[in-house]
């Protein structure tokens, strides 16, 4: 059993990150925080995702949605110091742990060689009794089998840290992250103006944890 009571500070000793996630906004409800300090720090992360997101704006047809949520992906990357955004194309909402995905994450690991991989929680809740969401729970397992065999240390976001990274000056920098996935956000709710949205999310995401205002958790990957 972890004692998750005492969550350790998540290593900064590497140089290169490779973010992998299943859709747009995975990596804006927290992890982006840690990502600008990343960023800030002078390390190079990259953020690879198995799909466009094409399924998540009500009304929109995914001909058309896709590249908008790919567009709001990229200028939130943007925001976080993420120059290198990658969309493998898989369909959204149908993800599975096939060959073929295993085999598009093995790619992207041999494309650039990073020192850490990052990914999205992959268990069964969001630690709240919030079921995760299928395509999550598929992505990580797929990207669990290909790093297990490897060299390489990864991490998932966990709603039971042992790790956490100090995103204390980073906040805003999220907040405004996440604010990029404008059409995305204003269709999800459209009562509540987009920014004021982000701020919510980002502020249930970076929780004080230890000695920090402001924290976001993690935890090795399989
Ligand atoms: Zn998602």
């Amino acid at each position: 059993m972890v004692d998750v009571s005492d969550p350790q500070i998540f290593p900064e000793d590497w140089t290169t990150a490779l973010v992998l996630v299943a859709h747009p906004d995975d990596p804006e409800y927290g992890m982006a925080a840690a990502v600008a300090r990343w960023t800030a720090q002078g390390k190079n992360v990259i953020y690879g995702l198995a799909t466009s997101g094409e399924a998540g704006i009500a009304g929109m047809s995914p001909g058309t949605a896709g590249p908008v949520r790919e567009e709001e992906q990229r200028r939130s990357a943007a925001v976080v110091g993420v120059d290198e955004v990658r969309f493998w194309g898989y369909p959204d909402s149908e993800l599975r742990n096939t060959e073929e995905l295993r085999t598009s994450v093995a790619k992207s690991l041999s494309r650039y060689d990073p020192d850490v991989v990052i990914t999205l929680w992959g268990g069964p809740d969001w630690g709240n009794g919030v079921p995760n969401q299928s395509d999550h729970m598929e992505f990580t397992r797929a990207v669990a089998q290909v790093v297990a065999d490897r060299d390489l240390r990864a991490f998932q976001t966990s709603p039971y840290p042992t790790l956490i990274v100090d995103v204390s000056g980073y906040v805003e920098r999220a907040v405004e992250s996440l604010a990029e996935h404008r059409q995305y956000l204003s269709v999800l709710d459209p009562q509540t103006p987009v920014i004021e949205q982000s701020r919510a999310q980002v502020a249930s995401a970076t929780g004080p944890r230890g000695e920090f205002r402001h924290a976001v958790g993690f935890q090795p990957l399989g």
